[in-house]
């Protein structure tokens, strides 16, 4: 069957389907970057809360800046806006059609601002990735220098990024005397809302600091930690789904069964009661976003690379390798979990038992190259703060450096075996010829200034690096988690 509203009623009795009624839901929230995680996160609480027959007022309006949320909003506008979510439980695969979405903004920034103009709109939820957010690397404040952003500031009435955008929408509210909306960032970086407010303010800032004032005291941007594994959809999905659920759909979604919201109650505007169905609201995000972040996407980088390195193809081949599993175990316990100050009510050791789990889940197949992608931005956000964290602690960090040593060897584009390795990165460009190069000068790799800042200068870290790295590529990797196990 072809996904689409007149194809709910056919569906196989297996597949879940909105128990609502989609025609009289209303917009609440706009949501730029529909890419996956949003669609199987975020979009599927709300389906939840809609069932139980509240808050219908709060719909989502899909949106995009990217010549790829065309394609997207062309697949979805066929199906309208429906799609399927398959969680992938080893114990039994389950699927549903998510309906609370009900309409895409067309692609082009001024259409978009028109959109977020209106009333109705009282939250602009974002999952836009972490390189998304202009943060220096040297200083962790706004990137003010970034080209995109200058371009914006200079013609602030014709906005190309998702901040130039927020910022005229605010504007436009201002002016109307509509109240500003909510601006929750979903996206998995330290301190997102904050990053988020922090972006917005300061392209105001650089052309209208009274303006950009007014944002920072008038615009909410909670933080929240957003949690549920959801790799990318391939052929492989899309065909499962027919096969398996008997429904043609042209852009599904496949998620691990596991899902977390950590959100602060920062909503002027108000916002969904999702308190009914699963997300937790607590005053400080920060130290749940740091558990998260560090075990959680500080492990997935840390057995990214040696796998990627020993030519293993998925996340859970990674888990049944003895070598790589104690090595994340080991960096996990030794030098991941001593930075994180505890959180009342929450067992850090439960944390990771069940990230490994769900790492070691077959049915996912997150695959290695996706753990792969953009390091450039990933890096600076799982992993470089445990790094110095850990080294203003006079904490040991042998096993970060090596982590880190582990990214530029695989920068060096050639695993083990001698095949070829593709760098999944936008500045591959700069990677590549840096890992090249740090086999014989390791200091050629802590030279890329935008990604590790001074941490450059911190001899400890250098040193470790320098002898991690070398060990890469004397002893191979094997032997290097190994001897790093035993230490
Ligand atoms: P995806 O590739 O399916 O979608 C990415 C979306 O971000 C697209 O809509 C794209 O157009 C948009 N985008 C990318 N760069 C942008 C930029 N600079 N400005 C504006 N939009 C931009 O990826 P996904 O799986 O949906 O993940 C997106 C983000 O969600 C991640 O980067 C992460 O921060 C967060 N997240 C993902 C997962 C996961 O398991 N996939 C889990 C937790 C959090």
């Amino acid at each position: 069957t072809k996904l689409d509203t007149s194809a709910l009623a056919d569906l196989p009795s297996d597949v879940t389907r909105p128990g609502y009624d989609r025609a009289a839901l209303t917009p609440g929230i706009l949501h730029i970057g529909i890419g996956n995680f949003h669609r199987a996160h975020q979009a599927v609480y709300l389906q939840r809360l809609f069932e139980t027959g509240r808050d219908h007022d709060w719909a989502l309006v899909g949106a995009g800046v990217r010549p790829g949320d065309t394609a997207m909003r062309d697949r979805l506008a066929a199906q309208d806006w429906l799609y399927t979510v398959v969680e992938l439980d080893p114990e039994g695969l389950s699927a549903q059609v998510v309906g609370s979405m009900i309409d895409f903004c067309e692609v082009a920034p001024l259409k978009l601002v028109d959109r977020l103009s209106d009333p109705a709109i009282r939250i602009v939820s974002l999952t836009i990735t972490e390189g998304g957010y202009f943060v220096d690397a040297d200083t962790g404040g706004f990137d003010a220098k970034h080209p995109d952003m200058q371009a914006d500031a200079a013609t602030p009435d014709d906005p190309k990024s998702v901040f130039g955008i927020l910022g005229l929408a605010l504007r436009r509210r201002f002016e109307a005397g509509t109240p500003p909306f909510t601006v929750m960032s979903c996206d998995n970086l330290p301190g997102n809302g904050h990053a988020a407010q922090q972006a917005t303010v300061g392209l105001a800032r650089l052309h209208d600091g009274a303006f950009a004032d007014r944002i920072g005291t008038q615009v909410a941007f909670p933080n929240g930690m957003v949690d549920c594994i959801t790799p990318a959809t391939s052929d492989r999905e899309r065909a499962m789904v027919a096969d398996k659920f008997g429904i043609t759909d042209a852009a599904p979604v496949v998620c691990e069964p596991f899902r977390q919201w950590v959100l602060e109650d920062n909503f002027p505007q108000g916002r969904p009661a999702l308190e009914e169905v699963g997300v937790e609201f607590v005053a400080d995000v920060v130290p749940y976003e740091l558990m998260k972040l560090r075990i959680l996407n500080g492990g997935h980088a840390a057995i990214a690379y040696p796998s990627a390195l020993l030519g293993l193809t998925y996340a859970h081949d990674a888990m049944a390798d003895p070598d790589v599993a104690a090595w994340l175990d080991a960096l996990e316990r030794r030098e991941i979990m001593p930075t994180l100050a505890p959180i009342p009510g929450v067992d850090y050791e439960a944390y990771l038992a069940k990230i490994q789990e769900r790492f070691g889940n077959p049915e996912v197949g997150d695959t290695i190259t996706r753990l792969c992608l953009d390091g450039w931005n990933r890096q600076p956000k799982f992993v470089l703060p445990t790094l110095e964290d850990a080294l203003k602690a006079d904490r040991p960090i042998q096993g970060l450096a090596l982590e880190v040593a582990l990214w530029a060897r695989y920068c060096a584009g050639e695993d083990e075996a001698g095949n070829p390795i593709e760098i999944a990165d936008d500045r591959a460009e700069v990677l590549h010829p840096a890992g090249q190069k740090a086999r014989s000068d390791p200091q050629a790799f802590l030279a890329l200034g935008e990604v590790f800042g001074p941490l450059a200068r911190n001899s400890r870290f250098t040193e470790a690096f320098a002898m991690q790295l070398g060990r890469l590529w004397s002893d191979g990797v094997r032997a290097t988690l190994q001897a790093y196990c035993k230490g």
